[in-house]
Order: C-alpha cells, then structure tokens, then sequence
C-alpha cells in the first residue's frame, strides 16, 4: 500500500491523539501526531499532509490562528476537533476556511465518515471526476444540475430559482456542514440584507415540505444547530 492518505492530527491530549492515531492507521492511513500548534505548522510544511485534524484548544497557538495560517498557502481539507460546545467557536472555524468540525467525544464511525466526505471534497480521490456535473442522489433525492431538476422518488419537486440554489450548493457540498453566513452569501451574494437569516430559514422550511415526508424528523436536511445545515451525503460519492 503505497498510497496511503497521509492525516496529520494537531491535538495536545495524548488518549484522544492516540485514538485517533489507532483507528486511523487500523483503517489503511498514514497518521502524524502533533501536540501542539508550532508542531503542526512545521508538519503541515515538511509533509504536507492530505487532511489535518486540528483541536481548537492547543497549549501554544489558538487554533484559529492556525486556520488562518494555513490557508495562506494550502488547502488541504481542515476537520476542526473541538470539544467546546460553543457554537460560535465552530462558525468562526468554519468561516475561516475549515472544511468541517467534530464534538469531542465522537465514535470511529463518525470520525472515519468525515475524514472521507473531506477527502473526497478535496477532489485528491478523483481529480478528474468532475463533482459538480454528474447527478446528485442520496436515498430518494436526486438533483439533475444539468437541467436544474429535483426528484424525489421519482417525483419532479417544484422549487423556486432561490429554493435551487440553496438546495444545490448544499448537494454539491453534501455531507459537510455549510455555515448560515456561507450558505447566504453563495445564493444572496456578499452584500445580503440583514435579514436574509430570517428569509433563509423561511426558504428552508419550504424546502423541507417539499422534499421531506416529515419536515420535523429530516431524511436529507439536517440542521446543525447554530451552525448551519449539512445535506445527506451523495451516495454516488
Ligand atoms: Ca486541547
């Protein structure tokens, strides 16, 4: 196995770095350990790692502050690790250029899932697979992005042209979490009002009545509270 995907964990608590570093390497990656921030810069740069594991709450640097560096010069996906509860903590994350975010404590399979949906999104799997211009489907919800069509179980969904657009910038990031300010400024674009929250929300209760059988138990939009909203992820994928 020479192509492994090389993951880099940044994280100062030995038990939850060597948790990850054993679930990871039993499931065919190649994991560096970082124990703190300037550990982790220096890795990112020596090894340049596929995916980076990053706690918030490191001893040396804040961890946004490594988002912030990072970004400068690489994009290789960010799965933010944090046990803080605080929503805030993980918007910022995000809008600074993380890819996604995990709450302390978290199972194998939860982990495993986000480190492949990132992967996959950093198109290192399939270069040449274009994502955006084959179908979406997951469960019964397919989208048609070449001719701007919405299906569930077969049913063609009328959607408003705003409807679309956030439906399908959530499938064209399905599985990841898209932020409220991310999700707003890619359809309203960078000078929306102050009240396109309220009209996001407002959009995305219509959505889910038309596409979920139960818009109060969702199959394919899921909220993160105080975050943002993740799409189920592409089955295609
Ligand atoms: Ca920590």
């Amino acid at each position: 196995m020479n192509n492994k995907f090389t993951v880099l964990v940044i994280e100062d608590e030995q038990h939850i770095s060597d948790f990850m570093y054993s679930t990871l390497t039993s499931h065919d990656y190649r994991v560096l350990q970082a124990f703190s921030g300037k550990e982790g810069l220096s890795l990112i740069n020596s090894q340049c790692p596929d995916i980076i594991l990053l706690d918030l709450g490191l001893p040396d640097i804040d961890g946004h502050s490594i988002i912030k560096s990072v970004r400068e010069w690489s994009s290789s996906p960010i799965i933010v690790v944090s046990a803080r509860t605080n929503e805030r903590e993980k918007v910022t994350a995000l809008d600074m250029g993380a890819d996604d975010y995990i709450t302390k404590p978290f199972g194998t399979g939860e982990l495993l899932a986000r480190i492949r949906t990132s992967l996959r999104h950093s198109n290192r799997l399939n270069n040449d697979s274009p994502l955006f211009s084959r179908p979406y489907s997951a469960g019964g919800l397919k989208i048609d992005f070449s001719r701007r069509m919405v299906t569930v179980d077969g049913n063609s969904i009328h959607l408003t042209p705003i409807e679309y657009k956030i439906v399908a910038y959530l499938a064209q990031n399905s599985g990841k979490v898209v932020t409220h300010t991310t999700l707003m400024t890619q359809v309203w674009g960078p000078y929306a009002a102050s009240d396109t929250n309220k009209i996001l929300r407002v959009n995305m209760a219509n959505i889910r009545r038309k596409i979920e059988t139960n818009p109060a138990d969702p199959k394919y939009i899921f909220t993160e509270v105080g975050v943002g909203y993740r799409l189920k992820e592409d089955e295609q994928g």
